[in-house]
């Protein structure tokens, strides 16, 4: 049977119930090395393997589980972290969640859309116009910064069926695709936040083996971001070409030069890459002079 630590000691982890956040919050936590069961209620993934529990809740609720310190880490999107901001910042409260990195995923955009046929000259044109949005925070934010004043129809979701309905002019929502804006002869015509999903960590400073734990947790997402985009390269190289080739290689530190037996002309190069190599750059690597090239993937990193 796996060690359970006592309660207090052991990292929570506040990660959407079910969405589109969901499986890619797990996914990065599995490949940070954690092993989980999932509790009957299906709320509460007990880590089997490191102090690390997993509670399971409505995306919404994430900001406030973290500010109120009862879960240490959440992961959730930058739209509803800014809306929260926004909301406990307006109430006077200083505590706040810090946010600790972005992550990889849920990416999207609070824009506005317009219906079809009216163009967007400007934030100008939203004076004394009515815009329908479950982010009214963030849009009042944006219009005080812009000098406009327009009427906020605050909607607690289905917002692109508003203009249709006549309850306003325009709508500020989530897009990716657009294909939703599309469907509803709506265009995103500008942009006011771009959200991806974010790690936000609580006020209160953590202690002891806590605090330790968290610091490795933090270390191993860095490492597992890293990775995804991170290759290992290596090729033969002139002596002649050396500098040329190396400056080439993206996003790479100083590479490790190793002779080659019985070629005084020639070195092997080894290199991580912290992007992607792209064809084109083993083109360009071959035209300076490189030959035998790989690229591999790299599996782990820690720096
Ligand atoms: P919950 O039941 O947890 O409240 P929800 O319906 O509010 O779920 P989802 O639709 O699962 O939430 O979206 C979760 C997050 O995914 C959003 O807050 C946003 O950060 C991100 N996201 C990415 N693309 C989109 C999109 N096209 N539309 C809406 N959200 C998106
Ligand atoms: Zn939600």
């Amino acid at each position: 049977m796996a060690m359970r630590m006592t309660t207090d000691a052991r990292i929570k982890i506040a990660v959407q119930k079910s969405g589109r956040l969901t499986d890619h919050s797990l996914e990065l936590l599995v490949r940070c090395g954690l092993s989980y069961s999932r509790g009957k209620d299906q709320l509460i993934c007990y880590g089997e393997n490191m102090p690390v529990d997993v509670l399971l809740v409505r995306d919404d609720d994430i900001p406030r589980l973290v500010q109120e310190d009862i879960c240490d880490l959440g992961i959730v999107g930058l739209n509803i972290i800014e809306e929260r901001r926004l909301e406990l910042i307006s109430q006077g409260e200083k505590e706040l969640f810090s946010e600790v990195g972005t992550l990889d995923f849920g990416q999207c955009r609070l824009s506005f859309g317009l219906p079809a046929g009216v163009p967007f000259e400007g934030p100008q044109q939203l004076q004394g116009k009515r815009i329908a949005t479950t982010y009214p925070r963030i849009l009042a934010d944006y219009l005080k910064r812009n000098g406009v004043e327009a009427q906020i129809v605050a909607f607690s979701g289905a917002v692109e069926i508003a203009p249709s309905l006549g309850k306003a002019d325009l709508i500020c929502d989530l897009v990716s695709s657009g294909s939703t804006l599309r469907a509803h002869q709506l265009y995103e015509a500008a942009t006011i936040l771009e959200s991806r999903a974010t790690m936000i960590q609580t006020p209160k400073a953590l202690v002891g083996e806590k605090a330790r734990w968290l610091q490795r947790l933090l270390l191993r997402i860095q490492g597992v971001l890293q990775v995804k985009e991170s290759k290992y390269i290596m090729l033969h190289a002139p002596r002649s070409a050396l500098k040329a080739i190396t400056a080439l290689l993206p996003g790479s530190e100083s590479p490790t030069i190793i002779p080659l037996e019985g070629r005084d002309d020639k070195v092997a190069v080894h290199a991580v890459c912290r992007e992607n190599v792209f064809w084109e750059t083993l083109e360009q690597l071959k035209e300076a002079g490189a030959s035998s090239m790989l690229v591999l993937p790299v599996e782990k990193m820690l720096a």
